[in-house]
Order: C-alpha cells, then sequence, then structure tokens
C-alpha cells in the first residue's frame, strides 16, 4: 500500500509522511517534535515506524524539529551535504568553522555513533531533551548553551551532550542521483530557491509516483521533466501576485519572494499547470500557501481553471494543504 499524507504545509512548518511497502519516511520536519507526533496519531500513522527523515533544505519551517525528532525515534536523517552544512550552521551561529573544522565535527560525530550502543544512554538523553518547557529550545539558547566553551578553544569539538546538531546517524544524497529507503526509491532534483543545495523530490514505490516541489521561485526545465508521469502532484501555490504587491511585507521581502530564487506564484503554477504539465496526476495538491499572501480560494480557483483541460473524473483532483492541520491522507 502506498500512502502520502501532508501534515503540514505553509511558512510556518513542513511535513509530509509517504509510506510505501514497510518502508516510511517524514519528509522534512518542520513542526516541533511534539506536534509532528500529535498530527501522525491524528491521521493514524504510528511516529515509532518512521524508517528515516529526507529534508529538502535548511530553512527553518522545514527543519524546526529536526534534531529532537531524530534523536527521539533514533532515526537517520538525509541531506544533501550542501544543505547538512548549512543547518549545522544555523544553529551554531556564532561558531566559525573552517572546512576542516566542520569535517573532524562530523567525523568525531560519526565515530560516537559509532560507538552508541547503550539504548538506555539514548533514552536517557531523549528525555532530557524534551524538557519541561517543550522539545523545541529555541536555535539561539541552542547555540548560547554550547558558545561558552567553545570560546575557549575554537578547535575544541563539543560533546554530543552539548552539542545541538548531534543525529543519531546522517545520510548524504546528491541532487540528480536516486536513492533508496527501504522499499521506497528517492529522485531529487534541484529547485531555485534561497538556500544552501535545495531539492524536491519524486518518491517511487510499488508503480507510483509522487512528486513533491515547494519552495521554488520558478519552474526550470530540469524540475519539468521530473513531474512528469507522477500520480501525485504537490505543487508550491505560495501567493497572489497582486495580494503579494499590495500586502503587508517590506519591500526588500516582497523582492526577495518574487525573484527567481524565492516562491511560486498562484499565477506560475497556474501557468506550469496548462502549459507545462502532462495531465497525468489523479491528485494535485497546492503547497506553502502564504497566509499573508494568498487565499485558498485563490489558489484553487486559479488552478482549477488552469486544469480545464484536463477535466476528467478520475484524475486531477484538487486539493490545499493547510497549515494548521493535515490533510487527510491519499492512498494508492
Ligand atoms: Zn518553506
Ligand atoms: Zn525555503
Amino acid at each position: 500500500m502506498v500512502r502520502f499524507t501532508v501534515l503540514a504545509s505553509g511558512s510556518k512548518g513542513n511535513a509530509t509522511v509517504v509510506s510505501g511497502g514497510r518502508s516510511r519516511i517524514l519528509v522534512d520536519a518542520g513542526l516541533s517534535c511534539r506536534e509532528l507526533f500529535r498530527r501522525m496519531k491524528l491521521v493514524g500513522e504510528e511516529p515509532e515506524t518512521l524508517d528515516a527523515i529526507v529534508i529538502t533544505h535548511e530553512h527553518s519551517d522545514h527543519v524546526a524539529g529536526l534534531a529532537v525528532t531524530a534523536r527521539r525515534l533514533g532515526i537517520p536523517v538525509y541531506f544533501t551535504e550542501g544543505t547538512h552544512r548549512a543547518w549545522m550552521r544555523w544553529l551554531t551561529p556564532r561558531r566559525q568553522m573552517t572546512y576542516a573544522q566542520w569535517m573532524e565535527q562530523c567525523r568525531k560525530q560519526a565515530a560516537e555513533r559509532q560507538a552508541e550502543t547503550e539504548t538506555a544512554e539514548c533514552d536517557a538523553v531523549c528525555e532530557q531533551e524534551e524538557g519541561e518547557e517543550g522539545l523545541e529550545p529555541a536555535a539561539e539558547e541552542l547555540a548560547a548553551t554550547s558558545e561558552p566553551e567553545a570560546a575557549d578553544d575554537p578547535d575544541r569539538v563539543p560533546s554530543r551532550k552539548e552539542e545541538p546538531t548531534w543525529l543519531p546517524s546522517v545520510e548524504y544524497f546528491q541532487a540528480g542521483k536516486p536513492f533508496e529507503i527501504g522499499d521506497i526509491a528517492i529522485s531529487p532534483f534541484t529547485i531555485p530557491h534561497d538556500a544552501a543545495d535545495p531539492v524536491g523530490f519524486v518518491f517511487h514505490a510499488a508503480g507510483v509516483r509522487m512528486a513533491l516541489a515547494t519552495d521554488l521561485g520558478y519552474i526550470p526545465p530540469n524540475v519539468k521533466a521530473q513531474l512528469k508521469g507522477v500520480d501525485l502532484l504537490l505543487l508550491e501555490s505560495n501567493h497572489d501576485l497582486e495580494m503579494l504587491r499590495d500586502g503587508p511585507y517590506p519591500w526588500s521581502v516582497k523582492q526577495r519572494v518574487l525573484s527567481r530564487v524565492g516562491h511560486l506564484s498562484n499565477e506560475a503554477a497556474a501557468d506550469f499547470l496548462e502549459n507545462g504539465y502532462d495531465g497525468q496526476a489523479a491528485y494535485v495538491i497546492l503547497a506553502h500557501l502564504s497566509e499573508s499572501n494568498n487565499l485558498p480560494e485563490l489558489a484553487r480557483v486559479t488552478a482549477e481553471r488552469a486544469l480545464k483541460g484536463y477535466a476528467c473524473l478520475l484524475a486531477n483532483r484538487l486539493l490545499l494543504a493547510q497549515q494548521n492541520e493535515p490533510l487527510a491522507s491519499i492512498y494508492f
């Protein structure tokens, strides 16, 4: 059975669960661990059955709950090397690291992981991390707690306990190079976005192909090619151009969103659906809708108009992913 569940989508947090055969992966962890688990249980997914977490890029709306969730479940995290490095920098912004120091830190963390055989110790760390104030200490706090000693000796690599970037296991993938996690084949592809090495994915399980493409300034030819022949298409429909132009964001932020490495507008998504898309998907999910510069109905109507040519009872069912609650699971 193949199952696709969007737990959350938008600038306040993104997460999706993809299940195929005996495998189950979490794509992005942009909510707190607690909220991720709550939403998974709401839709009938057991967090403990997740096999891995796969990350699109290091922006906080995609990684906010990453470390705690991965540690809690003791599962590997798949990144590109560039995204992993950017994520580590984001969590420890005041620690300047040369590339050699960073490699050394990765090596030490890997060695520690290898030595990590006591599950009892792991459980203790998880409980400690949950704390009383919730599961997600702010990045600044994390940085502050690891800073004072690190400042004494810049070459010192922090131990696991004080290291906010510690993960149970890290695996690297590269855009353009497909890999597998259990029964799910994954094709990562480069997307144009202002992050270190951002990607979208096509997941392939039991003959079903599911594409996920959000956080992209426009749809270049390599992305168009990836979105062909999919059974499920999750596509960004971030903002209405007019609402963004007239909206509350400062001009610099508007420019960023509108840029070639920003976010996809309703109009750009519709242009793709009308002119670049092959009409093959059973489900089209509009995602990463802005709460300030979009309205669900505007996004829906714009996409519906574009999909008119493919009108068919069985195909192109149009759904909207939401920020505040999971979208009902899609089964194949
Ligand atoms: Zn995002
Ligand atoms: Zn982003």
